[in-house]
């Protein structure tokens, strides 16, 4: 029930204010006003590039600029104004995607979940393709974003499929907590779940399968001297690991199988945890800090060999 309902006056509309630069152009010959009233002036002819939703939108009839009828909503300072259902950080992203980066130098950095997620909604609604590969970008190469099951949730409700797959391998590296109370866990059917599930355990048994076992690391191309030949515990350096690395290695499998991704492993804060861990293993090469150059080696092999492994499992084809 609104105000006017209860027969006091309606709360008056917030009047709009100049969004700050970059989109503040002195040449702008189109406003996109924010649902919370703050206006961008903007370039037809750039966001028409940018995005099909807007090159539709413009070659709607504009009500002509000097139309005495022109209510302050169409029309400011003789310019039409198109009002967004989006706030002025969802419109600050969308055209800064939509703008080159001559004229935006900072491209958003995705640095959070809601932010990802936001991104996503607006590729969808402003069709806005290309910002598909800055998304799998960010979700490849980025730092592990928290509630990682709501952003492959999110991608698949809007049929992203070049992030749908990326978003699948990104929920590799934490818990995925079906309990939390996502909007997207209601709208999406349970098959989508099972077969998440079914991917994250084929992932698990990759990562996890031999020849990883202690037995066959003369098999393996690890470059096994590398972390024997100088670790004086160890007599028989030519198939065998230093303690300490072989503990790490241990250590690693065991994480694997439940997070199988190569990301965790060559995480900073990994490798201190794991140094400080394996330190004990091995009295003579953590005497000589020997330990945490060959840890940080080892991680980076397994992490080529993991992210190698995983690459290969395929997300099922009847997922979308
Ligand atoms: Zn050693």
């Amino acid at each position: 029930m609104s105000d006017s309902d209860y027969g006091l006056p309606a709360s008056p509309s917030p009047t709009p204010r100049d969004a700050a630069a970059p989109v503040n152009a002195s040449d702008a010959d189109i406003i996109l006003r924010s649902v919370d009233a703050v206006d961008f002036r903007a370039h037809k002819l750039l966001l028409s590039m940018a995005s099909p939703f807007f090159q539709n939108l413009f070659t709607l009839p504009q009500p002509p600029t000097s139309s005495p009828h022109a209510s302050p909503n169409e029309l400011k300072d003789g310019i039409s104004v198109v009002c967004l259902s989006e706030d002025e950080h969802a419109v600050d992203m969308m055209l800064r995607y939509c703008y080159p980066r001559t004229v935006c130098p900072a491209e958003p950095t995705l640095d959070t979940t809601e932010d990802v997620k936001l991104t996503l909604v607006l590729i969808s609604k402003y069709q806005l393709a290309g910002v598909q590969g800055i998304v799998v970008q960010r979700l490849k190469a980025g730092p592990t974003l928290p509630q990682v099951l709501s952003i492959f949730l999110k991608a698949w409700l809007l049929d992203l499929r070049d992030v749908v797959p990326i978003a699948a391998r990104h929920t590799l590296r934490a818990d995925v907590d079906t309990s939390e109370d996502y909007e997207e866990l209601n709208q999406v059917p349970c098959i989508v779940l099972v077969k998440l599930a079914n991917f994250r355990k084929a992932c698990a048994d990759a990562a996890s399968a031999r020849p990883w076992t202690d037995d066959t690391t003369q098999r393996l191309s690890f470059p096994v001297a590398d972390f024997s030949a100088s670790c004086s515990a160890n007599n028989n350096y030519r198939y065998s690991l230093c303690p300490a690395i072989d503990q790490y290695l241990k250590d690693a499998f065991i994480e694997l199988k439940l997070l199988p991704s190569g990301w965790n492993l060559v995480f900073q804060n990994q490798i201190v945890t794991a140094v400080e861990k394996v330190s004990r293993s091995c009295k003579a090469c953590h005497a000589n800090d020997r330990i945490s150059p060959a840890v940080i080696k080892m991680s980076r092999f397994l992490y080529e060999e993991v992210e190698s492994r995983i690459s290969k499992i395929e997300m099922e084809k009847s997922f979308f």
